[in-house]
């Protein structure tokens, strides 16, 4: 015997769906306009007299989490989503193609990724949200040492995890090694320069100077800097801002202009790769920059 579900149990419905003990009385219409797999599963399933409703198995979820579930179908009973069950509303959300049960998940993660970061990204990757995906990665990767070591990181793809492995390895070379950087200087002067520059050897001298004491600046970068990579991060955009203060009263010829504005966030872009704020903290004076991971389309 199943006991009828308090919440949907509709006496107008045409299709009965059990769910473990649980009957639920519902709507075909509704149900195919919400999912294509319910639509073609449905066309499968031949209409029966009123007395007789055809009836259909759901077998891998619980009729607490169905019952939320409908909610977005019947939302006069709506139930928001939680981090208790979006785990479980994910997985039907995307076996029944369910866009809007899918799209509330997205919408509950763009609020919350923050509170548990790799729940977040374990979710992302497997039902490819992007945004969530990247946000979600920055913080994983600024706590990678204890994230990598929790239970949960190998529920994310193998792709996912080699992504972050590779990403947080990057990071840790570039800092150690951002003065073998000065080694490869290769600054082209302005076409002018040394036709306005009555001794170019000097001015040459007064750029190299610049540069040696821009990675004077990141002598002191050293391992206790590496655990996280936004306070890394913090050190290195303080120190050049304080660069950028120390020359950015002089009156810069175009050569000057080209070396400070142009090359040295070049280079510094180049080893570092991409790092940025929190989307939500992007308009903050203070907010940290991370790395971060992307899923590709
Ligand atoms: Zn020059």
């Amino acid at each position: 015997m199943f006991q009828k579900s308090s919440l949907h149990y509709y006496e107008d419905g045409d299709i009965i769906l059990i769910v473990q003990d649980t009957a639920f009385c519902l709507h075909r219409n509704y149900l195919s306009m919400a999912s294509k797999v319910f639509r073609d599963m449905l066309s499968c399933v031949t209409s029966s007299t009123d007395k007789d409703l055809s009836r259909i198995n759901i077998t891998d979820t619980s009729p607490l989490v169905f019952e939320k579930f409908l909610t977005f179908i019947y939302p006069q009973n709506f139930v928001p989503i939680t981090w208790d069950i979006i785990s479980e509303f994910c997985q039907i959300g995307d076996k029944y193609e369910f866009a809007s049960v899918l799209g509330a998940a997205e919408t509950f993660l763009e609020s919350h990724f923050y509170e548990k970061p790799l729940s977040s990204l374990i979710l992302a990757d497997r039902y490819l949200f992007k945004f969530i995906y990247k946000e979600s990665s920055k913080l994983v990767l600024n706590r990678f040492h204890e994230y990598r070591q929790h239970s949960k990181f190998l529920l994310l793809s193998h792709k996912t995890r080699s992504a972050l492995f590779e990403k947080y390895l990057d990071f840790t070379i570039s800092i150690t090694t951002i003065c073998s950087l000065k080694k490869h200087k290769d600054f082209h002067h302005h076409s002018l320069c040394r036709l306005n520059n009555l001794s170019f050897t000097s001015h040459e001298c007064e750029i190299n100077d610049w540069y040696e004491s821009f990675f004077e600046r990141f002598r002191l970068l050293n391992s206790d800097t590496l655990l996280s990579p936004s306070k890394s991060m913090n050190v290195i955009l303080k120190h050049l801002m304080e660069f950028w203060r120390d020359y950015v009263n002089r009156t810069w010829t175009e050569c000057e202009y080209r070396f400070f504005n142009d090359y040295l966030s070049k280079q510094f872009i180049a080893h570092f790769g991409n790092f940025e704020p929190l989307k939500f903290e992007k308009s903050r004076r203070d907010a940290e920059h991370y790395i971060f991971i992307e899923l590709k389309d």
